[in-house]
């Protein structure tokens, strides 16, 4: 067994377990699950109580104030059964497993993970070819999930090549691997990226991290042999109250990510998912912080910073002079010309 399979059979999965390895005497109640591989829950601990890494994995019963929505993108409006989300002509994201290596409590798919009856996770692949045959503006398939390096590359393999023969050009894997388990990338990893990199005109990766302490010397160390292979390497981060709300936090993550060969591709407005009321800011608090980033970063290590509408109905820029200022909110344009209310 690999290394970071282990960690993933060992990993903490009760309030018990992680309150005896933290050494505190209770976890809060959640209703949702709890799942952290005990390497990571090592460096949160080091970390402590009140760190960004704490707050973003250990459970709170602020989760239990439940003002948001289960499906606050959209995911079930726009899929197409075979684990197709399908919202963007060009582009389809492709959710092959439920599973991640940690559960982040802000997770905008917390409500949909863990739901069985979710026809996005059922495992039809047939029914996923048949879809992008007769769908040949999809260029792209982004993984999502889930994370996808939960798969083995046996798996991820098999899939590529039949990707690859329905005429996907670019292969995109997003996965929260690189920082909670860094050993996953392995040489057995970095020669399944070699071989599909024959197979597409670009294979991206987009390593989702939201803070300058989830860059650590073995993050680099891993990272660093991707940087001489046909890889794009971006990086994805979610803006987070309590986490890293401020330009000088994120200004010092994008700079690092930057040093590491891994561009700054976007930051997340917080979707509004049930479950996660706690790690909200408005709109104007999220400029505020973005506005300061324009002055410390080189352009191209400047993310774009973005938000999902309600509804799954587009992507938007989240800056200001983007919208229409209304009453009690803004109305954005999404890319097909039509007015949302945010
Ligand atoms: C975010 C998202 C994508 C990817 O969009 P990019 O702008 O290419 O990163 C694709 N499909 C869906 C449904 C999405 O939510
Ligand atoms: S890794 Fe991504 S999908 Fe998985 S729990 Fe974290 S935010 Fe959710």
């Amino acid at each position: 067994m690999r290394e970071w399979q282990r960690e993933i059979r060992h990993a903490l999965k009760t309030s018990r377990e992680l309150a005896s390895f933290l050494e505190i005497n209770s976890i809060e109640e959640t209703d949702y699950p709890l799942f952290i591989p005990k390497k990571f829950a090592a460096l949160i601990k080091k970390k402590g109580q009140n760190s960004a890494l704490w707050r973003q994995f250990v459970p709170s019963s602020k989760e239990r104030e439940n003002s948001g929505m289960t499906d606050p993108i959209g995911d079930q409006v726009h899929a197409k059964g075979g684990q197709l989300i399908h919202r963007y002509p060009s582009r389809a994201l492709f959710l092959p497993t439920t599973r991640c290596p940690i559960v982040c409590r802000y997770c905008f798919r917390k409500n949909e993970l863990y739901d069985q009856d979710l026809n996005v996770f059922t495992p039809e692949f047939e029914k996923t070819l048949n879809y992008l045959k007769s769908h040949p503006e999809i260029v792209e398939i982004i993984y999502s999930g889930g994370d996808p390096l939960m798969l083995s590359e046996g798996k991820l393999i098999e899939q590529a090549k039949a990707f690859s023969e329905v005429g996907i050009k670019f292969l995109r894997f997003h996965t929260r691997f690189p920082v909670i388990l860094p050993e996953r990338i392995d040489d057995i990893f970095i020669e399944f990226l070699k071989e599909i990199t024959s197979y597409f005109e670009s294979v991206s990766l987009a390593i989702h991290i939201n803070h300058p302490e989830e860059i650590t010397k073995e993050f680099v160390e891993r990272i660093t042999p991707l940087r001489s292979l046909p890889v794009h390497l971006f990086s994805q981060t979610v803006l987070l109250k309590g986490v890293n709300d401020s330009t000088s936090i994120l200004t010092e993550l994008f700079l690092g990510l930057s040093c590491t060969g891994i561009i700054p591709y976007y930051l997340h407005h917080p979707d509004k998912a049930q479950g996660t009321d706690h790690f909200q800011l408005s709109l104007e608090e999220g400029q505020k912080i973005c506005q300061g980033l324009r002055g410390n970063l080189p352009g191209w290590a400047l993310p774009r910073y973005i938000l999902d509408l309600p509804g799954g109905k587009s992507k938007v820029e989240a800056i200001s002079g983007n919208y229409l200022a209304s009453k009690n909110g803004h109305v954005f344009k999404t890319f097909k010309d039509q007015e949302v209310f945010y």
